[in-house]
Parts: C-alpha cells; structure tokens; sequence
C-alpha cells in the first residue's frame, strides 16, 4: 500500500534496524522503544489485521515470534516478554504487526518507555 510507513520499510524505501527477514516477514526494532529489545514482527503483504490472514500466513508469524523469544532470552538476557497486537483500537500503524517487547525484571512492567539511542547497539547484540 503506496503511504503505509511499514510497506515503506519493507521495500526498503524507509531504513530499518532489521532483525530477521524471510519471504514472509520481516522483524526489525521499533524506534520508540518501550523496553531495550523492543521489535515489531510484520508480515511482507499489506494485511490490515489478523482477521484478514490467511492460516499459513498466522502459523508462520508465531513460528517466527517463538524464535525471536529464543532470540531476546539468550542474547538480551529477557526473563519475560510481552506480545501485543492492537485490535480494533489503538492500531496506530494499520499494517498487521505484533509487538515483542522483552522484560527484564519481574513486576516493574508498565510499558515504559526507554531510549532509543543505543539501537544499533541491541542490533549487534541480537544478530552476531
Ligand atoms: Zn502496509
């Protein structure tokens, strides 16, 4: 879809710090994170919602998210993780996406936010 931020960032028209890729999705950081590690997991074809996904398209993407859990717990040190998709409301970008945001510490989550200035410093941490 021509003026949809993520469509954008997947054909590469908008940089990303990109995570993971294949042919289905592509997972990079959110650049306004609520916690360090903070990804977006997002399927390549303009979807508006989960209710619009094909099964194969689903399965694919909680494969992926289980993944990117074994990703943040052994690179990043996460004890827990919230995975959160806005429904129906507070879907600010309206492009399917799932957030993947690492906890560190047990009780202290009220989705805070953190900086984003050491971005590229969480890349190199998940992805060497
Ligand atoms: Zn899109």
């Amino acid at each position: 879809m021509e003026d949809c931020i993520f469509c954008k960032i997947i054909k590469g028209d908008i940089p990303s710090k990109t995570v993971f890729e294949d042919d289905v999705v592509k997972v990079f950081l959110d650049v306004n994170p609520n916690t360090e590690g903070h990804m977006l997991v997002v399927p390549k074809k303009h979807i508006t919602d989960f209710t619009e996904m094909d099964d194969e398209t689903l399965t694919h993407i909680h494969h992926v998210i289980k993944d990117m859990k074994e990703l943040i717990y052994d690179k990043l040190g996460a004890i827990g993780l919230k995975i959160v998709n806005n429904y129906g409301c507070e879907q600010l970008v309206k492009h399917y996406h799932v957030h993947l945001i690492p906890v560190y510490k047990e009780g202290t989550f009220e989705y805070p936010y953190v900086s984003s200035d050491n971005l590229d410093e969480i890349l190199d941490k998940l992805t060497k």
